[in-house]
């Protein structure tokens, strides 16, 4: 897998570059999706450039990326077509609209027994705000994560440029600063035992992820510090690195079910860290189902030697189970 994790490593710098120029820049051009939620020329020029980098390396394996470019072919959107374009151009990419459409409609592949799943940004919203987001790239083969890069330019010291965390199960984690990808170093978990030390970070959105329930657990828990709040699955890499010993999602609307790209290379890269994952019933992620995680409820990552404890605190913290509920 060493040749995929070169691929996708290639391909998430190449991203990771547009996106910090379009965040340094005036305007991200905000374009609203059918559910509401923004969409930036950074999140369609990194799937554009991911894809191609992909489809170059590794021709044979779709992807299935979060966007597409339904919305950016029609007539109306010309404009903001030709922005991205620019923006493609700056990184050295020169490609006209229809190119740059069919690059970023490769990842509207369906998944099957070997594929890509790609965030080109996670956290648009903190992308928005000047916080936290991700560039998310992970191999599934048979619903196993095999290979992961997880590109996060707001982590780590300014001079770094942002932080890639890449993996392959079964050989560890290890992360280099985006401005010199050669000099990278092992991802370790943290080693805490102590759960009252522990630091819990979660969404800042308080749609994604039950802030009043995370409470409740961290005051069962007996955390001494609050809450770290972070978008995107930088959550995941601040695990992985020693940042954080937990991260929860709880589950906020009972009908949401967790995209696939929204967690395959965060999870392989606290796995491959001594981390664990789970969702919030004890169930590992089931990557088998599709493009969403429609067998698990929201997630629970930790540490590794916490888990127990943290997963008992979130199962007992569940009040649409306690008798009565809802009578
Ligand atoms: P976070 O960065 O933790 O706020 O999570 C961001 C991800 O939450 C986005 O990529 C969305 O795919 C996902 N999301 C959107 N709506 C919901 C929802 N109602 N519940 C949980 N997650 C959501
Ligand atoms: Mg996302």
């Amino acid at each position: 897998m060493e040749n995929e994790l070169h691929a996708a490593q290639t391909a998430v710098h190449e991203a990771i570059g547009l996106c910090r120029a379009v965040q340094d820049g005036i305007d991200p051009g905000v374009l609203e999706k059918h559910d509401r939620s923004p969409v930036t020329i950074a999140d369609l020029g990194s799937q554009a450039l991911i894809c191609r980098s992909l489809a170059t390396a590794l021709p044979d394996d779709p992807v299935v990326g979060e966007e597409d470019a339904l919305t950016l072919r029609q007539p109306e959107q010309a404009e903001f077509l030709d922005r991205i374009a620019r923006q493609l151009s700056a990184r050295g990419v020169d490609a006209d609209p229809e190119t740059i459409c069919d690059w970023i409609d490769k990842g509207a592949a369906d998944p099957c027994d070997r594929f890509w799943t790609l965030d080109p940004i996670d956290g648009t919203k903190g992308f928005l705000r000047g916080d936290q987001y991700a560039v998310a790239l992970a191999l599934i083969v048979d619903g196993q994560v095999e290979v992961a890069v997880l590109g996060c330019p707001g982590l780590g010291s300014p001079e770094d440029g942002g932080l890639v965390f890449s993996a392959i199960r079964g050989s560890g984690a290890r992360v280099a600063p985006a401005s010199d990808p050669a000099d990278s170093r092992p991802v370790v978990a943290s080693d805490c035992n102590d759960v009252t030390q522990a630091r819990l970070c979660e969404s800042v959105e308080s749609a994604h992820s039950s802030h009043d329930r995370s409470k409740r657990i961290a005051q069962a828990l007996g955390l001494e510090t609050d809450s770290v709040k972070l978008d995107s699955q930088a959550k995941y890499a601040t695990v992985a690195d020693s940042g954080a010993e937990i991260y929860l999602k709880l589950p906020v609307d009972s009908d949401y079910v967790e995209k696939i790209w929204d967690h395959a290379a965060g999870s392989l890269v606290v796995t491959e860290s001594g981390g664990t994952v789970s969702d919030t019933l004890g169930q590992p992620l089931d990557f088998s189902c599709g493009r969403t995680l429609s067998k698990n409820t929201g997630v629970v990552v930790s540490n590794g030697p916490l888990h127990e404890q943290v997963l008992k605190a979130v199962m007992a913290s569940d009040t649409s189970r306690d008798p009565g509920h809802g009578h």
